[in-house]
């Protein structure tokens, strides 16, 4: 498991720069808003509830014109299913996430929610079914409990600390000087990267989406804190149609299914077991033999 683990580690080092432009994910979607607005939002639907299935139908994009960084995407997946996205850098996974939520629009193929084609319904609704919990947590300047509610402005008190409970963020808060009223500074300077991603964590569970997107954390936190985000993150993620940049062998394991990207395209989809069968990449990356080696070498 740990030599599994270790290339996938080095990886994550390197998806964290382009995670962290999604980091601000809040931020940016105000931006890119308002440039959108006037062009599709009038006619667009506005969803009060999904189910959470989510199909990529032969979908390709590309950043520049004339080449292609995603390439014939096809897979479904149905509500409540958690989705390991696995492949070595550049691959495409953050890119597929950015589809997803609408960050880029695909060039070919279809995305649909619930059957809907994602272009149909209005930016800001889709994202209000989606939350993200990634490496870097975006904290504003405000206290504990503003950044909690904001997943969910309309949230009550007891709202926030419930959903605090359940992250597993409500006891590193109680024992803060001033508990919920604590002022974040600075991105959260006075708490430790493990209980910015507890407050994400909680952040998202307020939020109650149908759609979850996680990044996992990788490293510098804790082992008690670490144990307590795995409890709030399977906690956040029941029920929840999640797609995980997953770094962690036991998380891809316990996926619904396995998506290998590389180079654009969808090497291998499956489970642990079929593509441990299957003896290809993935099963390669298992064994140890590092992500450079092609499949079927
Ligand atoms: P990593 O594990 O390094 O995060 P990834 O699998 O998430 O990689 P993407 O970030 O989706 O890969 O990138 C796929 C390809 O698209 C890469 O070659 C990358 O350089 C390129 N790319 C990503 N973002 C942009 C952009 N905004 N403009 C142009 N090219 C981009």
């Amino acid at each position: 498991a740990r030599q599994f683990t270790r290339p996938l580690n080095d990886l994550a080092n390197q998806w964290n720069t382009l995670l962290s432009a999604i980091a601000g994910a809040e931020r940016v979607f105000e931006i890119m808003d308002e440039e959108v607005e006037n062009k599709d939002e009038g006619k667009a639907a506005k969803l009060d509830k999904i189910e959470g299935s989510v199909k990529f139908d032969n979908v390709s994009f590309g950043y520049d014109e004339g080449r292609n960084t995603l390439s014939d995407i096809s897979f479904e997946a149905k509500p409540g299913e958690t989705i390991a996205l696995v492949g070595p850098t550049g691959a495409g996974k953050t890119t597929l996430i950015q589809l997803l939520s609408r960050f880029y629009d695909a060039s070919g193929g279809k995305i649909t929610i619930d059957g809907r084609e994602i272009g149909s319904i209005q930016r800001e609704n889709l994202r209000s079914h989606m939350a993200f919990v990634l490496q870097e947590t975006f904290l504003f300047e405000g206290t504990i409990r503003e950044n909690i509610r904001y997943g969910r402005l309309d949230a009550t008190d007891e709202e926030i600390e419930e959903a605090a409970k359940l992250a597993n963020a409500h006891s590193f808060i109680a024992r803060l000087q001033d508990g919920y009223d604590k002022m974040l500074n600075n991105g959260g300077s006075g708490i430790s990267q493990g209980q910015k991603q507890l407050l994400a964590i909680a952040r998202a569970m307020l939020a109650d989406p149908a759609i979850l997107v996680l990044d996992e954390a990788t490293s510098s936190i804790d082992t008690v804190t670490e144990i307590k985000i795995q409890q709030g993150l399977q906690r956040l993620m029941k029920g929840r149609t999640s797609f995980v940049i997953a770094h962690r062998l036991n998380t891809i394991r316990q996926a619904d299914q396995i998506l290998v990207l590389k180079d654009g395209g969808l090497l291998e989809h499956g489970s642990h077991d079929e593509l441990l069968k299957q003896g290809g990449f993935y099963s390669g990356l298992y064994h140890g033999q590092g992500v450079e080696g092609e499949a079927g070498d």
